[in-house]
């Protein structure tokens, strides 16, 4: 497991690894590593020879003010988690590697019909800073593969758009939730949760299974499902941002199959996202 902060290193080992025909798989991440990344690295690992992981908290994707200051940044235990694994190079670029002229944005790239709804209405301007990072560490790594978590369903969407429509030659794995067993999606953001919060924060996966369990049972009033959803959430202590009913593919109106809820609410000063897929 080497650990390198240069893009030439990478760039160098890629080329390498090339000439040696080998498949490479990279998957980034914020860091503050946990087994909803671990899961994604044995995913990778069951289909490339190489494994890159990326750890950078992204500031352009943070809005000013959010919580890009506060983010977990735990190294040295990050690389301890990744010994479970040994994925071939962790890559930790700092700041000005990946932003040598700043973070003014002179390139764009935007997926409007995604980039403004749900988690991109409420975090303006997020979205735009994932494919930014994305695209470089694409360029930089020039991987055949990349994984990401359905956990971050929406980004998993936008970055399947992005690779699609700009044809990087690169397949994306989607890879599935990985929970605490009271239920609670693991995410680097749960370690500003206190022991309460951690107990009420279960509730916001219940509640998506209990959509899911009704819309099965053939409930389709979906806005009144989505509606009475938050005023329990509420109710519970959550500040709720949103409880969607969607089309699974583009996260459109929902059709009668291949259904998406997803769902984003604060508790205290800590923001959880999660969603479940309903097949019908
Ligand atoms: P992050 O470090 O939060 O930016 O996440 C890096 C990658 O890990 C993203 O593709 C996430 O969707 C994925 N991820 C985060 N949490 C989980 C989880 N609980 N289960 C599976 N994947 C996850």
């Amino acid at each position: 497991m080497k650990q390198f902060s240069k893009i030439t290193e990478v760039r160098e080992q890629r080329l390498n690894w090339c000439l040696q025909q080998k498949s490479v798989a990279l998957v980034p991440t914020m860091g503050s590593i946990h087994d909803g990344h671990l899961s994604l690295i044995e995913r990778a690992q069951k289909m490339a020879d190489k494994i890159i992981v990326s750890i950078f908290v992204n500031p352009t994707q943070f809005e000013s003010g959010s919580d890009y200051k506060i983010y977990p940044r735990t190294i040295e235990q990050d690389m301890q988690r990744l010994k479970r694994f040994e994925p071939d190079i962790v890559f930790i670029p700092s700041v000005d590697e990946m932003y040598p002229t700043g973070f003014k944005l002179d390139i764009e790239i935007t997926a409007p019909a995604l980039d403004n709804i749900f988690c991109g209405a409420y975090r303006p301007g997020h979205f735009v800073g994932v494919t930014t990072i994305i695209s470089k560490l694409f360029n930089i790594v020039q991987p055949n593969i990349a994984v990401f978590g359905k956990k971050d369903y929406q980004q998993l969407l936008v970055i399947k758009k992005l690779v699609a429509d700009l044809f990087f030659p690169i397949e994306i794995i989607g890879v599935d939730t990985i929970r605490e067993s009271g239920g609670l999606a693991l995410s680097s953001r749960n370690i500003h949760l206190n022991k309460s919060q951690r107990n009420i924060a279960n509730n916001l996966y219940r509640t998506l299974l209990n959509i899911s369990e009704a819309i099965r049972m053939g409930r389709r009033n979906y806005r009144k499902l989505e509606a009475d959803a938050l005023e329990y959430l509420q109710k519970k202590g959550f500040n709720t941002e949103y409880m969607s009913v969607r089309n699974a593919q583009d996260l459109g109106e929902p059709a009668d199959s291949d259904l998406i809820i997803l769902a984003a609410a604060w508790l205290g000063k800590t923001r959880l996202i999660d969603n479940i897929q309903v097949r019908r």
